[in-house]
């Protein structure tokens, strides 16, 4: 069982929870990574790499392969500002690489290898 937290601020009412592999259902998910420019990440064990979306550079978290584990064939990840933008336009991405003939799990290879070497 996961824990979850409630939160009510003026109008604005909502929950919090852990990922579970069942959320959102059909869509693609998009784990942020943040810009270089931003933050410096390197003591939390995060590696360097390049946003497949943007090409500018951002850190991708060690914990990167337990969300692609926990959302197979159905996540990638991408700097804060492409994610920020992502959601934005719902269903621009999947387009986009659908007409590019690419998977998800061809955007994340390159940053999982990144992290294993
Ligand atoms: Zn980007």
């Amino acid at each position: 069982m996961s824990q979850s937290y409630r939160f009510k601020f003026g109008n604005l009412k909502g929950e919090i929870k852990p990922a579970e592999n069942n959320d959102n259902p059909g869509e693609l998910m998009i784990v942020g990574m943040p810009l270089v420019s931003n933050i410096h990440m390197s003591t939390a064990g995060a590696k360097e790499v390049d946003c497949p979306l943007c090409g500018k550079r951002c850190w991708a978290s060690p914990h990167l392969p337990e969300a692609v584990k926990m959302f197979a064939g159905r996540v990638i990840a991408a700097c804060t500002e492409c994610s920020l933008r992502a959601n934005l336009n719902k269903g621009v991405i999947p387009k986009r690489l659908h007409e590019a003939g690419l998977h998800p799990d061809d955007l994340l290879q390159p940053i999982l290898k990144e992290l294993d070497g």
